[in-house]
């Protein structure tokens, strides 16, 4: 009988396409995937070290499997941002641990648990890897509808407050020709939406092609037969070009949904978090890009309580938000990332309960915007592609639409992978619900189909 494994996924859409991967080379290695992580034969837990005291809850986490007898547990293998970040520490914290793989050695792992099962001896491999060539076709993809793509590894930007750069390497870009037949065969296997992701999306420029920049590859993706819906994440405000906003207005099949991280609304605190961009060149970029890209929806991640930020910062985040009016937004307190250069030299001195009332603060504007922008919707009918059952209601199906609001709306099986028209009858602050209109074939084209 085949041994069987379960993958734990924790973070960004980056670890959920490696977890994809994994799950591949597994199964190529002769794994079958197990009903959960109790009835595995070997559990792998994808870390994200992006959260908040991620090393000590991933020690709780393997907690669990610390008092069994070695015949009697799993074998343990611990991958991603907090394996490169902590290596060989984890097996001295938790020796019931049976494998380490940072994120630049992910398809080492299945060599890597045979090693550790056939030597007794656990396996670590940090090591740095610039080649970020995958298999074509290994990936196991978890999501019917959505393909995630990776065009671009790594990081070279070094934002003061950002552990990416240390955890997944420098920036290492992917060959057009391998992205382009990926996305070919995602296509081919039914898949309607490619979401291409990298640290800095938009920093994209082809090793393989001197002429295909990020726009380029947006131009080259759009002619893929059987894709009607491409999304990115997640692009810099310092490198959207004008080629950019230019495929993003005349590419029906680009979605209109910018995600946009903008971190904060002043000035003085952007410039300490090393980001490279002003609230004036971002005001003045997001006005250009409302201009050319009728209808774009934007969204950003936005950080409280960076160290210094006074009240008078905080109400320039403040103003920041309401002028932009977005659509979506994570927000988040600031805390102390491991290598970062914040934490190396900025005392984190904005004491906690003030970072609380800054992101409650904040958050609860932004509720109120996504609520005044969700009822603008009401008796409007949007074109949605269904990706899911409703988390909420049985009966009830989702799918987003191009500017990328989540839609609820009564449906069955078969609506998975269509694009619908749904009449909106009411809104959350979150999302939207509403009645199938007309069922529609699926043709290329991203609008929001807004009537
Ligand atoms: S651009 Fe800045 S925030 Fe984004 S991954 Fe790079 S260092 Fe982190």
């Amino acid at each position: 009988m085949a041994r069987t494994y379960a993958v734990e996924t924790f973070g960004c859409q980056m670890n959920v396409h490696d977890s994809e991967r994994l799950g591949g080379l597994l199964q190529q290695a002769g794994y079958a995937r197990a009903g959960s992580a109790e009835d595995a034969d070997l559990v792998v837990v994808n870390t994200c070290s992006v959260r908040e005291k991620a090393a000590e809850k991933l020690y709780a986490r393997l907690d669990r499997f610390r008092h069994h007898p070695r015949e009697e547990r799993p074998l343990v293998a611990v991958t991603g941002c907090v394996a490169q970040q902590e290596g060989a520490r984890i097996v001295d914290r938790a020796p019931h641990v049976d494998v380490v793989i940072g994120t630049q050695a992910l398809a080492m792992l299945p060599q890597a648990v045979d090693e550790a099962e056939r030597t007794g001896r656990p396996q670590v491999d940090t090591s740095p890897f610039d080649s970020v060539s995958f298999p074509l076709g290994v990936a196991i993809r978890a999501d019917p509808v959505k393909a995630y793509v990776t065009v671009i590894e790594g990081c070279n930007d070094f934002c003061s407050f950002c552990v990416v750069p240390y955890t997944r390497g420098h920036e290492r870009m992917r060959p057009v020709a391998e992205i382009l037949g990926e996305i070919s065969a995602a296509a081919a296997a039914g898949y309607r939406e490619v979401q291409l992701l990298g640290q800095i999306v938009n920093h994209y420029q082809a090793p393989d092609a001197t002429d295909c920049d990020f726009a380029g590859l947006l131009e080259r993706v759009h002619e893929i037969d059987g894709i009607d819906r491409i999304r990115f994440a997640s692009p810099h405000p310092r490198h959207v070009t004008k080629r950019m906003i230019g495929a993003l207005r005349d590419l029906p099949k680009v979605c209109r949904h910018l995600h946009l991280p903008v971190q904060s609304g002043s000035t003085r605190v952007l410039a300490r978090m090393r980001r490279r961009h002003t609230r004036e060149r971002y005001l003045s970029l997001v006005e250009e890009i409302r201009t050319q890209v009728s209808g774009v929806n934007l969204s950003t991640d936005m950080i409280v309580g960076f160290p210094g930020e006074t009240e008078r910062d905080f109400e320039q985040t403040l103003s920041l938000t309401e002028a932009i009016r977005y659509h979506g937004m994570f927000s988040f307190k600031y805390s102390e990332r491991p290598n970062t250069l914040a934490r190396a030299r900025m005392p984190d001195d904005v004491p906690e309960p003030e970072k609380a009332r800054r992101l409650t603060a904040l958050q609860a504007l932004q509720q109120g915007i996504q609520q005044e922008l969700n009822d603008s919707m009401i008796g409007r009918t949007v074109t949605v592609l269904a990706d899911a059952p409703s988390r909420r209601r049985d009966g009830e199906y989702a799918g987003r639409t191009s500017g990328n609001t989540v839609v609820n709306f009564p449906g069955d099986g078969t609506c998975i992978g269509r694009l619908l028209d749904v009449r909106i009858e009411r809104a959350g602050p979150n999302s939207l619900w509403g009645t199938l209109a007309t069922a529609v074939a699926p043709p290329p084209g991203g609008g929001d189909g807004v009537g």
